[in-house]
């Protein structure tokens, strides 16, 4: 019966077809019908078999969903999903092996043998309840008839079911019609639809992209209507769509349509800049490459800052989000190896890679990632490809690969540890890298040896190359002492003055007028104010910041010598590039870099207008504790000399600790000075003492700090009284 039905159907769509064919040739007005038909070789017999296994016990059983539309289209469905009117307990029993994870939802999985392919989701026929959050249905109920649960589809074309024992196809929605128009349209009501799942926004696109479909026109719209609701949908949910997305046949046909709706910035604002909606083509046209060359194409014009930021936005798996990264780092060096494209440049490049995927063993390692590279720089047509192409024989070499360790420096050179071995192991792989046969071990150290004579040489020629007039210098068994000091931090940071640069030329500098700096010498005041903040303060910070407080003393104009006006902007910048060096923490670093910009004005502490001092505050971010953490530095400066401040107390201590708090309690006031009061509040608008009077008065000093001229009795009752609920 069931087949001869089926070649009945057969003949009619034959007959469709034709009459289809007249009317085009004919230009006949006439209404397009469906054509396509079912296969039914490429249905899974044994789905056939749990439809029949339902059907014998007296239930209904269709296939549905995504199946069913495939088989329309022609395809291979990958899985089968049955609907039936059988409840889970009863679908229990029709299929004693089954697992039931699904069972709150109505699905149970019927196993029909050993492989996954013999695993069927049969979900008993659904509608769902009211949704508030956007996403799920606050309740799911059973229904009776197979209607009821397509009304719950999101898709025309994935609300269908069709019964392959009778071959009869149930499609109440037009899904066949819209499959042969390539057309995706919501089911219903699109408005409603979105309203109650923002998901189904972004499965729109999707399918679109997927099968390269237009979208109809009212669904697209209603896409825009419900942003609203598609930020409530989780990030992870909505990456995971635009992921899916990407890797379909026509990724630019669904980012057009979430790019033009709005939708994509509803992930990042960075995926709503114009300049993003030029790349999708460039997806489309690399089919093949993997989801992170594609993402990383997507956002190729970001700065890895703010790449970072759009990934973590997104809640990016860390694994493609390492790689995403990876790319983007690459590219930047891949643009210096442009400059030049030479083997040494190819070399280097290929070192950074290495040197990367071994840092970070999520990349999944150096191959990977260069054939990942490789897809990413072709795709965006990177002029230097060629030149790497030719050059891809060049051998990568970490600083691991190195045939020396600063252990080796250590236990044959006699050197100390610090920051001067990590200086002298960089050098060292930068010439292995130009030369890579000097990567033996004696070579290396012989060179090693080299550096360090070199560096005491360059020392010593500057001590003996001062002239006459320069009164500031000190002896040599002075300065060959102070250059030798060792600042120990604790926590294994620990280093000789002459090991950093940037500190040892403070030997040649005056420490500034005589009257203010009887020591003479910048090295000299250097490690006497850094003895001195370690009697003041246990915190190595502190410690730290006295030490580089004064580094732009140096590269003040010698004309001015030695007055050295403006050091402390000028040290800011080698505050930074020695705080980098030694690897300290960022807040080490920046408290340093806001004592060697700020120390002078907390010396004239009491010349500061209110203005100034508020502004000075104003960079501690209301943290006492941090700001006298700054102002002992300050202190531990003025001490530290041979004359001048030395030995008194320093004043400014108690006064700057008196204007802090005087200086919180002067906001305070500021709220005071406002054009209304909340006695003008209750007056005005009968409003009581309470929360809600407090948010109104926030609101209005708000206002009036950002927007001074707001500040007049009328202007601020008027904004007030928007704000009444
Ligand atoms: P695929 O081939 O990608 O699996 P599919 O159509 O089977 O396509 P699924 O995500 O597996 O898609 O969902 C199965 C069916 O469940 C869909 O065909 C659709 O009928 C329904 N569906 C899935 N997600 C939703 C949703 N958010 N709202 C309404 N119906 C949905
Ligand atoms: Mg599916």
């Amino acid at each position: 019966m069931g087949d001869h039905q089926y070649s009945i159907i057969n003949c009619m769509e034959k007959l469709f077809r034709f009459a289809d064919r007249i009317a085009q040739k004919y230009g006949f007005p006439i209404m397009k019908t469906a054509d396509l038909s079912i296969d039914r070789t490429k249905i899974s017999p044994k789905a056939i078999e749990a439809c029949r296994m339902l059907k014998e016990k007296g239930f209904q059983a269709f296939l549905v969903g995504g199946c069913v539309r495939d088989l329309l289209m022609g395809k291979s469905p990958k899985d089968w999903d049955l609907t039936t009117n059988a409840t889970p307990d009863q679908v229990k029993e029709v299929f004693p092996k089954h697992f039931a994870l699904g069972e709150k939802h109505g699905t149970i999985t019927a196993v029909l043998g050993p492989s996954k392919a013999d695993e069927f989701e049969i979900t008993t026929y659904r509608v769902e309840g009211d949704y508030s959050d956007g996403r799920r249905p606050d309740s799911v109920a059973f229904a009776d008839n197979v209607e009821d649960d397509l009304s719950r589809r999101d898709l025309t074309i994935n609300a269908m079911a069709y019964d392959p024992i009778n071959d009869q196809l149930i499609d109440p929605y037009g899904g066949r019609k819209d499959l042969e128009g390539k057309m995706i349209r919501a089911v219903g009501d699109p408005n409603k639809r979105f309203q109650e799942d923002g998901l189904r926004t972004m499965r729109v696109a999707r399918f679109a992209a997927r099968f390269g479909f237009d979208v109809d026109p009212a669904t697209e719209q209603a896409i825009s209507n419900h942003l609203e609701t598609l930020q409530k949908v989780s990030k992870e949910r909505f990456t995971a769509e635009l992921l899916a997305t990407l890797m379909t046949a026509k990724p630019s046909v669904g980012l057009g349509i979430l790019f033009r709706t709005g939708a994509l910035g509803v992930g990042d604002p960075a995926l709503a800049n114009p300049s993003i909606a030029n790349n999708f083509s460039l997806i489309d046209a690399n089919a093949g490459a993997s989801l992170e060359v594609k993402m990383a194409l997507l956002l190729h014009q970001l700065n890895a800052t703010e790449l970072g930021g759009t990934l973590k936005n997104l809640k990016f798996p860390n694994d493609k989000a390492a790689m995403i990264l990876f790319l983007n780092s690459c590219m930047q060096e891949f643009v210096k190896f442009h400059a030049e494209s030479t083997p040494l440049g190819a070399r280097k490049f290929f070192s950074f890679i290495k040197n990367q995927s071994t840092k970070f063993p999520i990349l999944g390692g150096y191959d990977r990632c260069l054939v990942e590279f490789l897809a990413f720089s072709k795709a965006l047509g990177a002029p230097a490809l060629p030149a790497l192409q030719s050059l891809m024989h060049e051998v990568p070499l970490t600083q691991k690969d190195m045939d020396i360790s600063g252990n080796d420096l250590m236990t044959t050179l006699q050197m100390k540890p610090g920051p001067k071995i990590k200086q002298i192991l960089d050098s060292l792989y930068n010439k292995v890298l130009e030369d890579p046969s000097l990567n033996k071990k004696d070579t290396l150290l012989e060179l090693a040896k080299q550096f360090e004579t070199v560096a005491m040489q360059s020392l010593k020629t500057t001590l003996i190359k001062r002239g006459a007039d320069e009164w500031w210098r000190l002896s040599n068994p002075e300065e060959e002492n102070l250059l030798n000091k060792e600042y120990d931090f604790g926590g294994g940071l620990k280093f000789r003055a002459k090991d950093i640069p940037e500190l040892a030329s403070q030997v040649e500098v005056p420490a500034g007028p005589e009257v203010h700096h009887p020591e003479k010498n910048q090295l000299l005041h250097t490690n006497l104010v850094f003895d001195q903040a370690k009697k003041i303060s246990n915190d190595p910070m502190v410690w730290f910041a006295a030490l580089l407080h004064d580094l732009g003393k140096v590269h003040t104009k010698k004309e001015i010598w030695p007055k050295q006006h403006g050091h402390e902007e000028i040290g800011v910048p080698y505050v930074e590039h020695v705080s980098n060096l030694l690897g300290v923490t960022p807040e080490w670093k920046e408290f340093a870099k806001l004592v060697c910009e700020n120390h002078l004005n907390c010396h004239r502490a009491k010349e500061l207008s209110p203005k100034s001092l508020r502004k000075l505050f104003d960079l501690f971010n209301n943290d006492k504790e941090r700001f006298m953490a700054f102002v002992g530095t300050c202190e531990a400066d003025a001490q530290g000399r041979y004359g001048g401040y030395a030995g008194k107390p320093y004043e400014q201590k108690d006064y700057l600790s008196q204007k802090w708090d005087e200086g919180i309690e002067l906001n305070k006031q500021k709220a005071s000075t406002l054009a209304i009061s909340g006695k003008d509040l209750m007056d005005q608008f009968g409003l009581k003492p309470g929360p809600e009077m407090g948010k109104i008065l926030k609101s209005v000093k708000e206002l009036v700090e950002k927007n001074p001229d707001m500040n007049e009795r009328q202007k601020l009752l008027d904004f007030a009284k928007t704000l009444l609920v």
